[in-house]
């Protein structure tokens, strides 16, 4: 199994890290011809406008838009914005899942915060069910799902913060950035099933 991760900017470095630690290997990729061989891509967080522009100068939108069809793409805050369908404004974008997702919804850095998330799915990876510890950096909100996007995990409010659709998935906090590796291992069984034929 080799997952790529996006390296253009943002944190590329920690998705790899938690990756090795369940003994992925990894590629950070920044050409086209780095995504061939690999199983799946993880998108990670940083600002969605420089890695949009980055991936439209240097002609990676379409092989990743290609890439995502046949395998698993998994989109982290930033990573989220870039593969959503829809944001309301202007700036390259993979138009992949059907989500609507609003950038910044909880206001500035200093609004950051860490709340504990119920997310069902993860007991398909381990039965232990207990909640999410997750991490939020000036996040976006997924504001509605349509199409094949199934909602996660919302907010005890009912504010979305995690789809899925078949392959894809969309955080919008940082599973990179807490020692709980349940989501990367959810990923895997997304990348692995979306591989085989
Ligand atoms: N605020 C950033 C954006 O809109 C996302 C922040 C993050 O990835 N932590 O792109």
């Amino acid at each position: 199994m080799k997952i790529g991760v996006l390296a253009l900017q943002g944190a590329f470095i920690e998705h790899q890290a938690i990756l090795q630690k369940l003994g992925v290997e990894t590629v950070q990729v920044r050409l086209p011809a780095q995504l061939e061989d690999l199983q799946g891509l993880i998108i990670p967080g940083g600002e969605s406008t420089t890695i949009g522009k980055l991936a439209r100068d240097f002609n990676l939108l379409e092989p990743l838009r290609e890439f995502g069809r046949h395998q698993a793409v998994w989109g982290t805050c930033a990573g989220a914005i870039f593969l959503s369908k829809d944001i309301h404004r202007r700036q390259p974008l993979l138009e992949l899942m059907d989500i609507s997702v609003e950038r910044n919804a909880f206001g500035r850095q200093v609004a950051s915060f860490e709340t504990d998330l119920d997310v069902p799915a993860l007991c398909t990876v381990d039965p232990d069910e207990r909640p999410y510890h997750a991490i939020f950096i000036r996040a976006p909100l997924i504001e509605s799902v349509s199409g094949g996007a199934r909602v996660l995990s919302a907010l005890p409010d009912g504010r979305i913060v995690a789809a899925r659709q078949g392959h894809w998935l969309a955080t919008a906090f940082h599973p990179e950035l807490t020692p709980d590796t349940r989501f990367h291992q959810y990923f895997l069984e997304l990348a692995k099933s979306a591989s085989t034929p």
